[in-house]
């Protein structure tokens, strides 16, 4: 049985990691469940699994929630702020943190999770781009489970069982390509936000759909698979395959190519994490071959000169440190600007362009710590936005 702390809860891998509990719930007890704001779900998910402790960031928020509960008899500890998630994250009779919090705000919870000796199974890549040089090694340190979420890289973990990692040549992430694959940089510059937001084969949060739309998201899932499989960025190549149905696919050195196929759904890679190293029973409609829909599997090179934040990710793998930090930073602040309209969708790009240029010089040469990565990221982001209002 594992005992979940559920940090972001009532976001899309949240509502389907509870998904998998509510399917097995001899499997699965939920210690604890946070959010940002929504009280409204968190407070349906509390009535539902009863955890010790709940957590919203947004303080008059949790007030809020507080009153409700207690008025309803309900037991549950209210907690608020940044702490909040960290005392989720640590709670005593938990055994593993799920991280489906957006963004950067997931890397301390998951390093405290860590330091108190907790399995981690990560949806939230960004804890991993910012701050994977110093949570891989935790992991081994701590001897705790990295149980990765995000589907490329369950399908990766899922190819590599049994074998050994000397043997593991490269590895081949898929990409759908995103709503705009095909495009050319001046069609890029007529879309709109609710074409960004209406991504082909998968339906995510906001910040990871737009992600999706300028293939940072690939970008980021390049440098989250160097810090899970310990793998230069140079071996990591991207294949789009429409499709989704093939997750990634790993080489051996004797040219052996694995793959792992399903439906695009998210719930079979948390319940491959959850269940680890067993298997749980299925959840998702079955795999068949000969459905129409799943039998024409195409592949395509990424058109890097059309989606340039693929190579800058790139870019950012090879030189590490804080780079990807500043990188991710920029990108959030650039990501919510567009979804507030404040940007044009090739803004998102310049906006990250131009912050890891203005910043290179001062982050090189600097030890990564928690610290040293907060402040960096401290820093993008105040710079991003002032590019952004200079922008708008
Ligand atoms: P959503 O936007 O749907 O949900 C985000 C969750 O995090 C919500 O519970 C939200 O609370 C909470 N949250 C937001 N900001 C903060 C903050 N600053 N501190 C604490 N909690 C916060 O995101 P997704 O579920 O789509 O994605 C979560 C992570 O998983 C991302 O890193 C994404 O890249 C990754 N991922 C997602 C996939 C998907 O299919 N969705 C696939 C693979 C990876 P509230 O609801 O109150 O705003
Ligand atoms: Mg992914």
């Amino acid at each position: 049985m594992r005992r979940l702390s559920i940090l972001g809860s009532t976001g899309s891998i949240g509502k389907q990691t509870l998904e998998v509990v509510r399917n097995a719930p001899d499997d699965f007890t939920v210690e604890a469940l946070t959010c940002d704001s929504d009280i409204d779900t968190l407070y349906g998910q509390i009535k539902e699994f009863k955890p010790k402790l709940c957590s919203v960031v947004n303080e008059a928020k949790a007030a809020e929630l507080s009153k409700r509960l207690s008025a309803e008899g309900f037991s549950t500890e209210v907690c608020t702020g940044k702490e909040g998630n960290i005392t989720a994250a640590t709670l005593d009779s938990t055994d593993t943190l799920v991280g489906a919090i957006v963004g950067f705000a997931g890397l301390e919870p998951v390093y405290h999770a860590v330091m108190n000796g907790k399995d981690i199974a990560l949806a939230n890549k960004e804890t991993l781009v910012a701050g994977g040089d110093i949570i891989m090694p935790l992991i081994k340190e701590k001897g705790v489970a990295m149980l990765p979420i995000d589907s490329e890289h369950s399908a990766i973990w899922q190819c590599l069982k049994g074998e050994k990692r000397a043997d593991l040549e490269r590895i081949m992430i898929t990409a759908s390509g995103g709503p705009f694959r095909g495009m050319t940089r001046a069609q890029l510059e007529n879309v709109t936000l609710g074409d960004a937001l209406h991504h082909p084969t998968w339906n995510m949060g906001g910040k990871i759909t737009i992600d999706s739309s300028t293939m940072m998201n690939k970008g980021l899932e390049i440098i989250e698979a160097h810090h899970l499989f310990g793998i230069s960025v140079d071996n990591i190549d991207v294949v789009v395959h429409p499709q989704s149905v093939i997750h990634s696919m790993i080489k051996m050195k004797d040219g052996s190519v694995l793959a792992q196929l399903g439906r695009p759904s998210m719930i079979l890679p948390i319940e491959v994490a959850l269940y680890y190293p067993e298997r749980g029973t299925a959840i998702v409609e079955e795999f068949d071959p000969f459905d129409a829909a799943l039998s024409n599997l195409t592949f395509e090179r990424c058109d890097t000169e059309v989606f340039r934040l693929v190579e800058l990710a790139y870019e950012a793998g090879r030189r590490g440190g804080l780079v990807p930090t500043v990188m991710n930073a920029a990108n959030e602040s650039a990501v919510r600007a567009y979804l507030t309209g404040k940007i044009a969708f090739l803004g998102i790009e310049r906006t990250v362009f131009e912050t890891v240029e203005k910043m290179m010089p001062s982050i090189e040469n600097t030890a990564l710590t928690l610290e040293t990565i907060g402040q960096a990221d401290t820093d993008a982001r105040a710079y991003a936005d002032e590019l952004i209002n200079g922008m708008s």
